[in-house]
């Protein structure tokens, strides 16, 4: 049945009140839920119902319940709540309201619930229909004109709440395309400008090498060589870092575990460095011997390498202090340098995929991936990485890991 198209009578002051309470509640709604929990409140004293169902439409085609709660007679039996799926579709499908009345059992004369009293009512915005809303009382009573006349008033509403949401929705798509485009853009220049500096290298002195019309000394020629080689394996370094950083973020890098001792490692690691960096100095303090972690050894490894190359670059000619210690069940590593420190404004961010602080990113070559790949690592062993650092004093990265009781 249609309801009829005579001129509705006027709200009595009680339905007002809500109709004005609810334009309230839409005009300063943050949630839709929140918006719509309070809206089925103001309305419970002024318009009898048991259940209620919000349908959205989607994509032209099919309506969706997206909000549905039962508060009446049909409470008790919330998971079958009536959803009234055929008076939402005529409703939307005639662009006004709709009763139905449903027998489900008609032997059944005694449980009133049987017997489905359902309103429909399109959710209109100018000549769209965004959904619908589905009252539904069991058993009775039916519906006068005006009270579907009162809840036509409220469907308004709730057709603007749903067209706010649809809107605070496409800002929030909008925004976050936004996000990606300029990141992905960042990510090109950061990389491309990364990648040809080392190949700026190895063109250079190439080609400088292979010129016919002049002839070099051995040791000249040597220096040159070395620069290129150093080069290839600057962009080996970074295109390593690349695919690690992007199967890290796919989740498809494989670890291979296997129990380590962490005092022997360590030292392993700063035997390593030394040989590496002329002049280093490491400083190692082992308070807790004999620790065993389970972990991915060439993984680990490249974290540790990674937080001292950092202390190379951004702490040049300090000393380094590595110190072994447990805190309560997980091994803790901590990595000092007696460098310029980072300001409290960035710490947090530099574990962050290309996040550099901007003053090194002039003076200091690097792409910010470093720390985001520690960090993912050092999370695939259940374990944590922080860094803690005073300006002027230095930087600690400290590194957690769940140490294996029975070794
Ligand atoms: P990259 O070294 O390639 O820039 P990382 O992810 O390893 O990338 O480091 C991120 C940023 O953290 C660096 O660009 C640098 O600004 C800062 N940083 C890292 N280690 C240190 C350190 N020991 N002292 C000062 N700043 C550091």
């Amino acid at each position: 049945m249609t309801a009829g198209n005579k001129i509705p009578p006027p709200l009595r002051a009680l339905e007002l009140e809500a109709v004005y309470a609810i334009s309230r509640s839409v005009v300063g709604a943050s949630d839709t839920e929140g918006a719509l929990d309070e809206i089925v409140q103001l309305l419970r004293p002024v318009f009898i119902f048991d259940n209620v169902v919000l349908y959205n439409e989607n994509n032209g085609a099919t309506l969706e319940p997206t909000y549905a709660r039962a508060i009446g007679r049909g409470r008790f039996r919330e998971a079958d709540l009536a959803w009234g799926e055929v008076t939402a579709q005529e409703a939307y499908n005639a662009r006004s309201a709709i009763v139905r009345v449903e027998e489900l059992d008609s032997e059944n004369t005694i449980d009133r619930t049987n017997i489905r009293h359902s309103l429909g009512l399109p959710l209109k915005l100018g000549e769209q229909v965004m959904g619908t809303l589905v009252f539904i009382r069991f058993g009775g009573p039916v519906y006068t004109e005006d009270q579907i006349h009162l809840v036509e008033q409220v469907a308004i509403h709730v057709a603007q709440l749903l067209q706010h949401r649809q809107l605070v929705q496409e800002i929030a798509n909008l925004e976050a395309k936004r996000r990606l485009d300029s990141l992905q853009d960042d990510f090109i220049a950061t990389i491309t400008h990364e990648l040809l500096t080392p190949l700026g290298f190895v063109k250079g002195y190439a080609t400088t090498l292979l010129r016919e019309d002049t002839t070099w000394d051995k040791a000249t020629e040597r220096e040159f060589l070395t620069i290129i080689d150093e080069e290839a394996d600057r962009l080996r370094e970074l295109i390593d870092n690349l695919m690690d950083s992007s199967r890290l973020q796919a989740g498809t890098l494989t670890m291979t575990f296997q129990p380590l001792r962490v005092d022997t490692m360590m030292k392993d690691i700063s035997l390593r460095a030394k040989s590496l960096h002329e002049n280093m100095h490491i400083q190692m303090e082992v308070k807790t011997p004999g620790l065993h972690v389970r972990a991915d050894p060439t993984r680990l490894a490249q974290v540790f390498d990674n937080i001292i190359n950092n202390a190379t670059k951004y702490a040049p000619g300090s000393r380094i202090k590595i110190v072994v210690g447990r805190e309560k069940d997980r091994a803790r590593i901590s990595i000092r340098d007696y460098g310029p420190g980072i300001s409290s404004e960035h710490l947090d961010k530099i574990f962050q995929r290309f996040y550099r602080v901007p003053e090194h990113s002039t003076t200091v070559r690097g792409t910010g991936l470093g720390l985001y790949i520690c960090r993912k690592i050092i999370q695939a062993h259940g374990g944590e990485i922080e860094a803690e650092s005073t300006l002027g004093e230095g930087t600690t990265f400290h590194i957690y890991l769940p140490y294996e009781k029975e070794a």
